[in-house]
């Protein structure tokens, strides 16, 4: 399919672009980023393609996540093993406990640029009131609240590129070298979290498994499922000049796919149906995901099926909603009716975190774990009633020990936020809060 050139997709007045100081130097770096080589492969976008087909017919559940905003200075190798072993524990939870295969999508290598409610952002600096420009992501800008960091810098995208690279040539490492083997299932609930009530419960699950695989192999059997783990990643596609750069031509079927990952996903803020990012990941064919909000009409969600994919092919398309908790449950049936009566094929999955953001006292932007669990709830009862398949959860975690959501297990409260509240965008989970999350949807599954 042709591909609109960023020309083009400029004319359509995309939302949530930066604005570059110097527009030459940003078609430089185009150029340079259209010199680099793909990040994935066209295959292995089909292969996620037909697991989230798999997802769209009812048999198998999607486990999307990691950071809000990636960093360039998280990229380390530990950061990366803790993230690609919460994911692995969470999967395995969901998948033994409620014997639904999983499909294993990360949130990174390439999540670095974030649509924002304001272009500007004002602080107190020394008593007086600063503004500058809103902080879009490494991608775009720098955290800190200095007017030198807030200039969009287009060189950043070629940071993405290399930071992307490395993380996920150090998720394929670890994979190839054995990190995501069943036999590890032990190993991977070290350190703090063994501590904890939800890691105990992972302990006891993992004896299960090992009981299960021992028992497997003493009767000879040893399948390739037992050592190796499909992982693939994702992003929002929000930056166009990156996204474009990125999309090449499959030497062998032709097709265009967005190669920076297996899988990307336009955003609330920027899913106008005549708008730039619908009409560039119309063009491409990777499987792709569209963020619903609250306000979203039945009639909305079936202009965007039939836009990104009107060939109605199973596994291309995944709706995320992010209804909130309080919302979720008059919202979403209609649109989930609508849209299964309309005949198209759609896995959907729940994010129940961006419903449902507040600001703590402290200022800290937060979200409570019992509004995540009601939500993810609410998307489990909605389908349920309609008669539609929960396909999976799309969620902001980490695998460290941060505190950035209040609740769970250990009563995480408003007055710890402070103490090791990393996340330069949204709250995520910590390792915890994900296990647990991991085990109350488990049950939901089961039931
Ligand atoms: C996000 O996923 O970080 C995000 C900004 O989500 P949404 O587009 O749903 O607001
Ligand atoms: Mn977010």
């Amino acid at each position: 399919m042709e591909i609109p050139d960023l020309a083009a997709l400029h004319a359509l007045s995309p939302a949530q672009q930066p604005t570059y100081p110097d527009r030459a130097a940003v078609d430089a770096t185009v150029d340079r980023l259209r010199t680099l080589r793909p990040l994935v492969l066209g295959h292995e976008c089909d292969d996620l393609t037909d697991k989230l087909a798999a997802v769209s017919r009812g048999e198998a559940f999607l486990l999307q996540g990691g950071d809000c905003a990636e960093t360039f200075a998280g990229v380390t190798a530990d950061n990366t093993r803790n993230k690609l072993r919460v994911l692995l524990q969470m999967a395995v939870v969901l998948t033994y406990a409620a014997s639904v295969p999983v499909v294993k999508l990360g949130r990174l290598a390439g999540q670095y640029a974030k649509p924002r409610s304001s272009d500007l952002e004002t602080r107190l600096v020394d008593g007086e009131k600063v503004t500058l420009p809103a902080y879009r992501g490494d991608a775009v800008n720098g955290f800190d609240f200095t007017r030198d960091a807030r200039v969009p810098d287009p060189a950043r995208l070629l940071e993405v590129h290399r930071t992307s690279a490395a993380t996920l040539s150090m998720i394929r490492a670890f994979i190839a070298g054995g990190y995501a083997d069943l036999r590890k299932v032990h190993t991977w609930n070290t350190d703090f979290v063994s501590d904890s009530v939800a890691g105990q419960r992972y302990d006891a699950l993992a004896f299960e498994i090992d009981r299960a695989m021992a028992f497997m192999q003493a009767i000879g059997a040893d399948p390739d499922e037992f050592h190796h783990v499909d992982f693939h990643t994702s992003h929002e596609a929000l930056l166009l000049e990156y996204e474009h750069a990125m999309t090449r031509h499959d030497s062998g079927s032709g097709a265009a796919y967005d190669l920076s990952a297996h899988f990307v996903w336009i955003g609330e803020r920027t899913r106008q149906l005549d708008g730039a990012h619908v009409e560039l990941l119309s063009r491409i064919r990777n499987p792709i995901g569209v963020k619903l909000g609250p306000t979203t009409s039945a009639d909305d969600a079936i202009a965007l099926a039939s836009r990104l994919n009107p060939d109605n092919i199973p596994g291309r398309l995944t709706f995320i909603t992010r209804f909130g908790a309080g919302r979720i449950r008059d919202g979403l049936p209609e649109v989930v009716e609508k849209v299964t009566a309309a005949g198209l094929q759609v896995a959907w999955v729940c994010d129940p975190m961006h419903g449902n953001t507040f600001e703590a006292s402290s200022g800290y932007k937060t979200r409570r774990f019992e509004d995540v669990i009601e939500e993810v709830q609410g998307f489990f009862d909605v389908h349920h009633q309609v008669g539609t398949w929960p396909g999976g959860v799309h969620v902001e975690l980490t695998g460290d020990d941060v505190t950035e959501c209040v609740g769970g297990g250990e009563d995480l409260l408003e007055a710890d936020l402070g103490d090791r509240y990393e996340s330069v965008c949204d709250p995520r989970l910590n390792r915890v809060q994900s296990l647990e999350l991991a085990f109350l949807v488990a049950e939901m599954l089961r039931a």
